[in-house]
């Protein structure tokens, strides 16, 4: 009999994983190999931030705190949703975990009874269909198209929904895409909700301060007020603040499952660290004016990557408006065979042609439920990427339309 306890059967090991090994091997060899697969932003944590947690260690805010996070943090957050998103939450309305993964998964795990179905729009972060799993719940994949930037439409959420549906997961801006929903088309979306009153949303805003080009974020909350007890509102301060290593998310929805979120917490992880919770009171209380330069360069390095993708031969993809990826077609790359014979039939065979013969390392599509694409991440030097989009534009002009070799 195995160690391994049978819900571990319901999910797949991490699909990037595959990729990410390779690329390990192939550094270690010795290889110049460029990463084009952070999912974190290579900005450092601002000073003021560390700052403050310097402090707390100093003032010896070194103990357990309450389960969901201090009354302090909460207050912040608080002000956070009323000054960015016109969200008006209680304390007992908030919640605080281990980064904004803990706060998915104990939503999930809160909420979902088996066979409940979970509502999840591809292309999508990795986690979601796997965290609707271990809940022992169903994800039901939307196939968002192309020519709507990957954006799910009104009438894909209607004919989605069942019965059975119990959570809509939501993510804007996105990852993988970057794309984000402008305010008219979540309004399409909250009002098909609107007649659905067993369906909840989990909107995941991880990305929020992350757009360009003056665009204006919003969320389903404060599109639909009349949504209200019916939305989990997911954020933290790992992407726009730098502090994926903290490990601190955070959300505010109804009372009734931000306590039993805490109930799962308690005899889980309990509190977040406490001094990662003094850092995000300053985070989000303190002067915000640095992510306004740090995006000018997100920006910057996206305009380019996007006209150099789009100058490969076999490539296309649309200017997302925020986060730090790009999600570009290789579909006219596939059925070519590479100058040693190989054929590519798919977008992992894609990648790893980029990967072995240019050292550039990228994240397929498949593993984002879509294909055939590949995800691009903007988040390193300018000069990285723009060595490595030369690298891919040589890559697509080598590849051939002979006959594989074997
Ligand atoms: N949501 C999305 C869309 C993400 O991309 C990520 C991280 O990659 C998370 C949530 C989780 O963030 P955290 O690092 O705070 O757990």
């Amino acid at each position: 009999m195995s160690i391994v306890a049978d819900r571990l059967k319901r999910i797949k090991p991490s699909p990037t994983l595959s990729v990410s090994a390779k690329a390990k091997e192939l550094k270690a060899a010795g290889r110049d190999v460029i990463g084009l697969g952070a999912g974190e932003p290579d900005f450092d944590t601002p000073d003021f931030i560390k700052e403050a947690a310097k402090t707390a260690i100093n003032n010896g805010e070194t103990k357990y705190t309450a389960v969901d996070g201090t009354p302090e943090l909460k207050d912040a957050i608080i002000a956070k949703f009323k000054r960015d998103n016109n969200l008006e939450y209680t304390r007992d309305q908030i919640t605080v975990g281990t980064g904004g993964k803990q706060v998915l998964f104990n939503a999930l795990m809160a909420s979902v009874n088996p066979g409940d179905e979970v509502i999840i729009p591809a292309p999508y972060w990795v986690s979601y269909p796997d965290m609707t799993l271990i809940a022992e719940g169903t994800p039901v994949i939307v196939e968002c198209s192309k020519e709507n930037n990957f954006k799910m439409t009104a009438e894909q959420l209607e004919s989605a929904i069942t019965p059975k549906t119990k959570w809509l997961i939501f993510n804007s801006p996105s990852n993988p895409t970057g794309g984000a929903y402008t305010y008219d088309e979540i309004k399409a979306l909250t009002d098909v909700l609107v007649k659905h009153s067993h369906v909840y949303i989990m909107s995941d805003d991880m990305y929020e301060h992350l757009v360009y080009d003056g665009f204006k974020f919003a969320t389903p909350a404060q599109v639909e007020p009349d949504l209200i007890d019916r939305i989990l509102t997911c954020n933290g301060v790992s992407k726009s603040y730098a502090m994926t290593g903290w490990r601190l998310g955070y959300a505010g929805g109804p009372k009734e499952l931000i306590k039993a979120m805490a109930k799962i917490q308690g005899q889980s992880t309990s509190n977040p660290s406490s001094i990662s919770q003094a850092a995000a009171v300053e985070a989000l209380n303190g002067d915000q004016s640095f992510l306004a330069e740090r995006n000018n360069a997100f920006a910057d390095r996206r305009d380019m990557v996007v006209d150099m993708i789009n100058a490969a031969e076999g490539l296309e993809c649309f200017k997302p408006e925020g986060a730090f990826y790009v999600y570009a077609s290789c579909e006219g790359a596939i059925g070519k065979t590479t100058p040693e014979g190989i054929l590519i039939r798919n977008d992992e065979d894609f990648v790893t042609y980029l990967l072995e013969s240019k050292g550039v390392a990228a994240v397929h599509g498949a593993a984002f439920g879509m294909s055939p694409y590949f995800r691009v991440s903007y988040a390193t030097s300018k000069e990285n990427l723009k060595e490595a989009c030369t690298r891919i534009q040589q890559a697509c002009s080598a590849l051939n339309k002979m006959e594989a070799v074997a």
